[in-house]
C-alpha cells in the first residue's frame, strides 16, 4: 500500500438517525454511528471502551507520568500558557485562537480541510458539523454550540473527497473515537485541536438550562462558566448577564446534563495534539497546552498574532470542592443574595489559575465517579482511569 491508497477498512451500515446507539443512554452522539466507521465502535466508543494509555502512547508517544501531579490533573504535555490575540476575532467563544490556528492552517495549505461545526439555519445552537474549506466556512463554526455534537458524522466525506491532510477540531468523546479509527481514514496527515469540555447538554437539555438560569433564554448567543465563578451569557443586544454558580437552580438542573458528561473523565481533551480552553488561565485569557511536537507546530502559526504569559496558580481548592460535593449531591440552592455573596467572597480568596482547573476538575470527577458508581457500577472499574481514581481519592464521598 503506498500512502495515498487508503486502507481497506471495514464499512458496516451507518445507524439510523435517533435509532439506540451502542453505548445506550451513555451515547454523546459523537457522530462516529452515523458512518461505516461504526465498524469499530466496541473498540473506539469513549463510553464502551476507555483506552486512555493506549491512545496516549499512539498519539504522544508517552502516557501520562503519574508521578507528575499536573501531568496527573492535565495529561501528557510539553508546555502550559495563558495567552490571548492581540486582536480578538468578533464573535468567537473567546478570543478565537481556535478558529485563527485552523485559518492559518488552511492558508498555508497544510490542511485542505478542517472538521469543524457551524450551526443550523433555523438554530443558532443546533450543531452542524461540516468539513470546512475556506477560512469563512471556519469562522461560520466559531463559537460554542453548548450541545451534543454528531462531529464525526462527516468522517465518510474524508474518504469521498480524497483528502488527505486534515485538521479536526472537536472535544475530548470525540477526539477519543477520532483517534481509535485515525488508522484507518487513509490521511497523510491529521492535526487533531482540542477543547476542553463538560456538562454539555443535548438541544432539550440546553433550552431547561437557558429557561431555568437567564432572564431572557431567547436572546442568549454565547455563555461560559467562567473563573470568576459566574456563568456569563451575552444577548443579541450586547449586554451581558451574570449569574454566580452557587445560585443555579440544582435541584432543576440535575439531571439536565447528558448521562455521557455524567460520566466523562476527559475534560481536558487527553488525545488532542494542541488543547486551547480558559480555565487555567486569569480571566479573560486562553489556557493552552501543548501536548505533542505537532501541537507546537500548530501553535507556532499564530505566535505572531497572540500575547503569551506563563500560567499561574493561587489559593487551595480542597476544602472548598469537599463542601461542595454533599451540596450538590442533595441538591442545595442557595438564594440568590447569598448566592452573590459567596461569588464575591470566593472571588476574592477563591482559587486562581491551574487551582481553578483543579478545582473544576476536582469537583466533576467525584460528581462524574458518584454517578457511574451510582447508576453504571458494572462499569466503574474499567470505565474510570487511574488519573481519575487519584483525583477522586483525595476526597471524602458520600455512598
Ligand atoms: P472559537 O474560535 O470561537 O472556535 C470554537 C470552535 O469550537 C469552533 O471551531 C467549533 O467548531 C468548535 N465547537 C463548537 N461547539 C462544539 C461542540 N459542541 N463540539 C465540538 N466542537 C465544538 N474550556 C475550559 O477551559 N473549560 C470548560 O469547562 C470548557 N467547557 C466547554 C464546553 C463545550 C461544550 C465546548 C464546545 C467548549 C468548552 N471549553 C471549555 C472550551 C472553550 O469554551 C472555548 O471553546 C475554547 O477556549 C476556544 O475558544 P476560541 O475563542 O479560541 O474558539
Ligand atoms: Fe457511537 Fe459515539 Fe454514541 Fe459511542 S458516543 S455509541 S461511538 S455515536
Amino acid at each position: 500500500m503506498t500512502s495515498v491508497d487508503f486502507p481497506k477498512h471495514k464499512k458496516a451500515k451507518a445507524l439510523k438517525p435517533g435509532s439506540r446507539r451502542p453505548a445506550k443512554e451513555l451515547c454523546s452522539e459523537c457522530g462516529l454511528c452515523d458512518t461505516y466507521y461504526v465498524h469499530y465502535v466496541k473498540e473506539a466508543c469513549a463510553f464502551i471502551n476507555q483506552q486512555f494509555e493506549t491512545l496516549e502512547k499512539q498519539s504522544h508517544g508517552a502516557t501520562r507520568n503519574l508521578d507528575n501531579p499536573d501531568e496527573v490533573y492535565f495529561g501528557v504535555h510539553q508546555e502550559m500558557m495563558a495567552a490571548r490575540k492581540q486582536q480578538p476575532i468578533e464573535g468567537a467563544q473567546w478570543t478565537g485562537i481556535v478558529s485563527s490556528i485552523a485559518i492559518e492552517m488552511l492558508n498555508r495549505g497544510m490542511v485542505e480541510g478542517v472538521v469543524c461545526v457551524q450551526n443550523t439555519k433555523e438554530d443558532r445552537f443546533g450543531p452542524m458539523p461540516v468539513i470546512a474549506r475556506t477560512p469563512e466556512e471556519v469562522l461560520a463554526a466559531r463559537v460554542n454550540k453548548p450541545t451534543l455534537s454528531p462531529n464525526l458524522s462527516v468522517l465518510e466525506q474524508i474518504e469521498q473527497s480524497g483528502m488527505k491532510r486534515l485538521l479536526v477540531i472537536g472535544v475530548g468523546c470525540q477526539i477519543q473515537a477520532l483517534r481509535a479509527v485515525e488508522k484507518q481514514l487513509g490521511l497523510e496527515k491529521l492535526y487533531v485541536l482540542g477543547t476542553p469540555c463538560v456538562d454539555n447538554v443535548t438541544r432539550a437539555g440546553l433550552q431547561k438550562f437557558l429557561d431555568n438560569t437567564s432572564k431572557s433564554p431567547d436572546t442568549v448567543v454565547y455563555y461560559e462558566f467562567m473563573q470568576d465563578f459566574r456563568v456569563h451569557f451575552k444577548h443579541e443586544d450586547g449586554s451581558t448577564e451574570l449569574v454566580p454558580f452557587f445560585g443555579l437552580n440544582t435541584k432543576e438542573l440535575k439531571d439536565v446534563f447528558a448521562p455521557s458528561c455524567m460520566s466523562c473523565f476527559d475534560y481536558v481533551n487527553s488525545l488532542a495534539d494542541l488543547v486551547v480552553g480558559y480555565m487555567g488561565a486569569p480571566f479573560g485569557w486562553q489556557w493552552i497546552l501543548v501536548r505533542n511536537d505537532i501541537g507546537k507546530e500548530m501553535l507556532d502559526l499564530v505566535k505572531d498574532q497572540i500575547d503569551t504569559q506563563p500560567v499561574m496558580s493561587q489559593g487551595d481548592r480542597k476544602a472548598a470542592v469537599q463542601q461542595s460535593i454533599p451540596a450538590y449531591d442533595k441538591g442545595v440552592t442557595l438564594p440568590m443574595w447569598a448566592a452573590k455573596l459567596m461569588g464575591v467572597v470566593i472571588e476574592k480568596i477563591g482559587p486562581k489559575g491551574l487551582e481553578y482547573a483543579r478545582f473544576s476538575i476536582d469537583s466533576h470527577f467525584t460528581r462524574n465517579y458518584l454517578y457511574v458508581k451510582r447508576q453504571h457500577p458494572e462499569k466503574l472499574e474499567a470505565h474510570v482511569p487511574e488519573f481519575a481514581k487519584r483525583i477522586v481519592g483525595q476526597y471524602k464521598l458520600p455512598e
